[in-house]
């Protein structure tokens, strides 16, 4: 029996999510915007009122999300901000392949620090020259005793320079290329570790990234996440997780793209009368509805066949982060076309919800890279 209604637990957690977005995110939205700093006192009232790190679990502090439950967390805190929203994701992002891989020591050795401190982590797979390219990845973590020696260059790396841990992707054995990739939960406070520069961005100007060297950094054996050369299957079955999550967040963007435009053409009189009465702005209204609906639909399809172990979530997951956040960059921009010269100009806030849409489309495999594991699989 299919059902699209919401059960109980679930109204209560969208209920929860939308009332911290509406008091936090909103009012402070533009102000990140502005400064593009990151929002350590939403993050620190995130973790008062237990609104992040929602899939780690109960016993570590974590709400227990499964994807369908932190999809709905997602899209309202996308509905806010996809900038401050990804502050929080990102660290979900990082500790995914905890989850995936890690010890039971380990979580609780890494999640109660984090928790303590009430602080973030970063996943740093990206590198000047591998990008798209997994494959292309050139830091090393070459054994020595019962430690790592990581050399290396990250880049874009989403809470750098203000995380407690820093995911890492390395080479053990640089002969063997990215067979031997491997993922390590490296301090961000160790010797050897220097955040280079800041990216200076076009959205989601809330969150922050890095590029960063890592200079003869030691990182410990017990820092290491499975075996040596699991590293690539960590990073795909990471996006496997995360990527609907985004597309997730990417629907509440458009929403609320949607319903600000909306209201405001609704009370925008000219030739005589409110120009939703036009239906050259009806009919991009009812457009931008309907794609928001097809987009929910899919992202919640595909979570659930992440939760349920159907064996093409990862096909699904990777539909939804595209059609979700191609259509979050269509929307927003009619959001802008339908309050013409209004639309454009920052007392609103839907020339940001466009900003910030488009880096929705670039990062967690761009588009064309999602299209790809798509089309990989139907061809197979
Ligand atoms: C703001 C921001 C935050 C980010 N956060 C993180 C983070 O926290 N951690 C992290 O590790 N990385 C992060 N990234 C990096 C992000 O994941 C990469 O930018 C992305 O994977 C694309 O890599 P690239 O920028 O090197 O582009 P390239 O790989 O150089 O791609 C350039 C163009 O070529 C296209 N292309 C490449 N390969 C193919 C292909 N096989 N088929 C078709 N088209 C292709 C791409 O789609 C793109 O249009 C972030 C990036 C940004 C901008």
């Amino acid at each position: 029996m299919i059902d699209f209604q919401l059960t109980k637990e679930h109204q209560e957690i969208v209920e929860k999510y939308r009332d911290f977005t509406e008091r936090w995110i909103v009012p402070n939205r533009m102000k990140y915007d502005e400064i593009a700093e990151f929002p350590w006192d939403i993050v620190k009232a995130a973790y008062d009122e237990k609104v992040i790190n929602g899939s780690l679990p109960v016993k570590y502090g974590g709400n227990g999300f499964n994807i369908f439950e932190s999809g709905l967390a997602s899209e309202e805190f996308g509905y806010g901000c996809t900038g401050i929203g990804i502050c929080i994701d990102a660290s979900t992002l990082a500790l995914t392949p905890t989850l995936i891989a890690a010890t039971e020591e380990q979580k609780k050795r890494i999640y109660g620090e984090i928790m303590e401190k009430k602080a973030v982590a970063a996943y740093a797979l990206t590198e000047p020259n591998a990008g798209s390219d997994v494959q292309g990845i050139k830091t090393t973590a070459i054994k020595k005793g019962d430690k790592y020696i990581l050399n290396g260059h990250k880049r874009f790396i989403t809470n750098g320079d203000v995380a407690e841990y820093i995911t890492v992707f390395a080479l053990v054995d640089p002969e063997r290329g990215s067979r031997s990739l491997t993922t390590f939960m490296v301090k961000a406070d160790s010797p050897g570790i220097t955040m280079v520069s800041r990216l200076n961005k076009m959205g989601q100007r809330a969150s922050v990234q890095n590029e960063i060297k890592f200079e003869d950094v030691e990182v410990p054996e017990e820092n290491r996440l499975g075996n040596e050369g699991y590293g690539f299957i960590i990073a795909m079955r990471t996006f496997d997780r995360t990527r609907t999550c985004v597309a997730a967040a990417a629907v509440g963007n458009a929403r609320a793209a949607f319903d600000h435009s909306r209201e405001w053409a609704k009370n925008r009189v000219q030739f005589g009368a409110p120009i939703t009465a036009l239906q050259g702005v009806s009919f991009m209204l009812a457009d931008m509805a309907t794609k928001i609906e097809a987009s929910k639909m899919l992202v919640w399809r595909a979570a659930w066949a992440y939760d349920n172990n159907q064996k093409d979530f990862s096909k699904l997951s990777a539909m939804s982060k595209y059609l979700a956040t191609d259509m979050a960059m269509k929307v927003t921009t009619d959001a802008v076309q339908v309050m013409g010269g209004e639309g454009y100009s920052k007392d609103h806030p839907v020339e940001k919800m466009m900003r910030d849409a488009k880096l929705s489309q670039i990062y967690e495999g761009t588009n064309q890279v999602n299209r790809l594991v798509v089309s990989k699989q139907i061809l197979k």
